[in-house]
């Protein structure tokens, strides 16, 4: 338990948490909407700090990141908890654990010095802060994120987006690339996560401000944010913000509480696909589906293929200096430690 960052202290021993976009009034003996940040006496603490309920190796490829150190491994963590209650969540029993198990806080103990170590120890160039949602492990993810950097390692964020402004700027300097949902419009945030769209693009604009390399996903679930209208709001968003920008569209299976729909058709995919490329987007890549050519990289000025994938292996990469081997011209991205 530690005591949190970004709150207020308010009459009659209240808290108003700062840290995401809820803003919860949280009363004495109350905990916020993730349900990992409790008043005590008019102290706001963080529940889960130090508290790793998940950790392993992936390729950063699985964040998904495809334009950020390819090829490289991430230590990737997590805590309990979310601020969101997305009905199709794929990680929901530690996402929505504190909200619906005993409103106990499990999870192994580690030091930021254990998980930069573990880390530094595998091989892995980064720190990924994932599964659940970073922001609600905030503190712990700050003081793992400042550490690696002093250890020269790199710090992800796979997140919502629904950050309040604050922790952007304080998390922003030890962040090195933030995958973020851009999930539909702002109907389908307050129907199936309970939060609303407005956030999230703010998030999206100032993290590529503030220099993290930034890559955006979205799962396509069949009537929920499949129309053209839905699809090609977001990707004029993300246009708008660089269409640099590598956008994810993944497809859906049934899961948690969202089992009425079926699986997103492969077609619904490539529609999206079309409808971000007719939108001026230079890089856009198919998830959850076997769709071989829709993983590559090509460069955006010759069409060159430039990084080939198997799943979330990189087979090829024949990006130099950042640059296209064939044109020469500059492909957008982190390509080396
Ligand atoms: S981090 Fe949790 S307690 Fe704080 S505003 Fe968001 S949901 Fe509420």
């Amino acid at each position: 338990m530690k005591e949190a960052m970004f709150y207020e202290k308010l009459d009659d021993r209240r808290v108003r948490c700062r840290l995401c976009a809820h803003n919860c009034l949280i009363g004495n003996r109350e905990r916020g909407l993730c349900a990992v940040r409790e008043n005590r006496d008019g102290t706001l603490y963080s529940l889960v700090y130090g508290k790793v309920i998940s950790s392993q190796i992936d390729p950063i490829e699985k964040k998904p990141l495809y334009h950020f150190l390819p090829g490289s491994s991430s230590f990737s963590i997590a805590t309990v908890g979310c601020n969101f209650r997305c009905t199709h969540c794929q990680n929901y029993q530690i996402s929505q654990y504190p909200k619906e198990g005993s409103f106990s806080i499990p999870g192994s103990d580690m030091t930021p010095d254990d998980v930069v170590n573990a880390a530094a120890k595998s091989g892995c160039e980064s720190i990924s802060y994932t599964y659940t949602e970073p922001t609600i492990f905030f503190e712990f993810a700050y003081d793992c994120a400042k550490l690696a950097r002093e250890r020269g390692l790199r710090n992800v964020f796979v997140s919502n987006g629904y950050t309040s402004e604050e922790a952007v700027r304080s998390i922003a300097p030890y962040l090195d690339a933030n995958n973020i949902d851009l999930k539909g419009s702002d109907a389908f945030y307050k129907e199936v996560c309970g939060a609303r769209l407005g956030p999230v693009k703010n998030t999206i604009k100032r993290m590529k401000e503030l220099g993290v390399w930034v890559e955006v996903t979205t799962l396509i679930i069949p009537d929920l944010n499949d129309s053209d209208k839905d699809l090609s709001e977001i990707a004029e968003f993300i246009r708008s913000v660089d269409p640099s920008i590598p956008w994810h569209i993944s497809r859906f299976f049934p899961t948690y509480l969202l089992t009425d729909k079926p699986p997103t058709p492969v077609e619904t995919l490539h529609r999206a696909y079309d409808i971000g490329r007719g939108k001026g987007l230079k890089h856009i890549y198919t998830g959850n589906v076997p769709d071989r050519e829709k993983q590559d990289t090509h460069c955006p000025s010759c069409g060159s293929l430039v990084i080939r994938r198997h799943g979330f292996q990189m087979v090829e990469n024949t990006i130099r200096n950042g640059s296209c081997t064939h044109c020469r011209s500059p492909v957008a991205g982190v390509w080396t430690v």
